[in-house]
């Protein structure tokens, strides 16, 4: 009788027995969603639930929902809410849900449930976070609302209430004994909030492409953190008009090399759709396909250091096709799904492949990256 072989890795996501027969590694990825996070009541504001009822249709038309681990969200508690936001500003929330809603700034609005909801928004990337941390699945992504990743410890801006992403990420260094933590953003806009909240706190990396100049303003290369956390802010502000190749270049050239010298333990993604060439919010050309490669990337990254841990928190993305068929590629490359459903394709505008080289050898050069 021959001894059995122990079984090795043969590319990405497939295992050689030890009989040689080739096993496809089964990948749980689960998926936070709850009908409350329908009630943050926007009106007509770009930021409405019809987004995640485009995203939940779409999953259960093409039997995705079937693929996945659903995660049931709780709410967040004032506590946790508190590793990132003073006791004012959770007030204010509060307050201001309690006299029915109202505009918290001139882009931000709420209604009378969207204190709840927040509270289950965060709560909801905690879930996540708790899911992945606890083996329940390798992946997650929370398919929540509002947005998180402007909002500061002081104050709701840009369509963001509570920072969704930065309570997760600090409940994981408090709760689940982790030393560093990588947040990797991809929406169009800057997370200042995000940045804001780790930006002295060497356990966090956090790397941000988006759009710039652009709204909030901040994310600029020389923004790279204080302190003894010198160097574990990564922002690559980009030009308008950037595409899958200039992002595909920042993954490989800056994300990757960034993230593999910090080695972390978890990787979060605040992942905003809002690049996609065909969303009204911003200049950039980025395709459905484009954002797969992205997430390949990311997994690739959590494959080697995180064993394979990644949560996903919903950020922005406001065409609803692009957004759904986005979130659902995400999806297929989380479960190793290799075929990628991209029905709006390239930009029929012609933009002439941007130089970002020169961006990226400076901030090669300002972070010392290889
Ligand atoms: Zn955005």
């Amino acid at each position: 009788m021959t001894r059995m072989q122990p079984a090795r890795r043969w590319r990405e996501n497939w295992l050689v027995s030890g009989e040689g027969k080739i096993l496809k590694i089964l990948m749980k990825a689960g998926f936070v969603y709850d009908p409350i996070y329908l009630k943050h009541d926007t009106g007509q504001h770009v930021e409405n639930a019809g987004r995640l009822e485009a995203i939940s249709s779409l999953l259960e038309e093409t039997g995705l929902t079937q693929q996945l681990t659903p995660i049931k969200p709780r709410a967040a508690s004032v506590d946790e809410l508190s590793l990132v936001h003073d006791e004012q500003h959770i007030s204010h929330v509060f307050d201001v849900a309690q006299r029915g809603g109202g505009w918290l700034d001139a882009d931000t609005v709420m209604s009378v449930d969207s204190y709840e909801v927040a509270l289950y928004a965060a709560g909801g990337v905690i879930t996540a976070t708790e899911a992945v941390m606890s083996g329940e699945v390798a992946s997650a992504f929370a398919l929540v609302r509002p947005p998180g990743h402007h909002a500061t410890s002081r104050r709701a801006m840009g369509f963001c209430l509570f920072n969704n992403v930065a309570v997760a990420t600090e409940y994981a260094l408090a709760k689940c004994n982790l030393e560093r933590i990588a947040i990797i953003d991809f929406d169009v806009h800057h997370g200042n909030g995000t940045q804001e909240s780790f930006y002295d706190n060497p356990q966090v990396l956090y790397t941000s492409t988006h759009e710039s100049p652009f709204y909030p303003g901040t994310g600029y290369v020389e923004e790279t953190g204080s302190g003894v956390a010198k160097g574990t802010t990564v922002n690559i502000p980009l030009p308008a008009g950037c595409g899958d190749n200039e992002y595909l270049q920042v993954f490989e050239q800056i994300v990757s090399p960034a993230v593999r010298r910090f080695k972390p333990q978890l990787i979060l993604v605040s992942a905003g759709y809002d690049p996609h060439w065909v969303d009204g919010l911003a200049m950039m050309q980025v395709t459905t396909t484009g954002f797969a490669q992205m997430v390949r990337v990311i997994k690739r990254l959590a494959d080697e250091f995180c064993r394979g841990r990644i949560v996903i928190c919903l950020e922005g993305g406001y065409h609803l096709q692009a957004l759904a068929y986005s979130v659902k590629a995400t999806f297929d490359v989380l479960l190793g799904n290799t075929s990628i459903e991209d029905p709006l394709g390239q930009s029929p505008r012609r933009f002439q492949t941007l130089g970002v080289d020169p961006l990226l050898n400076r901030i090669r050069e300002i972070h010392a990256l290889p």
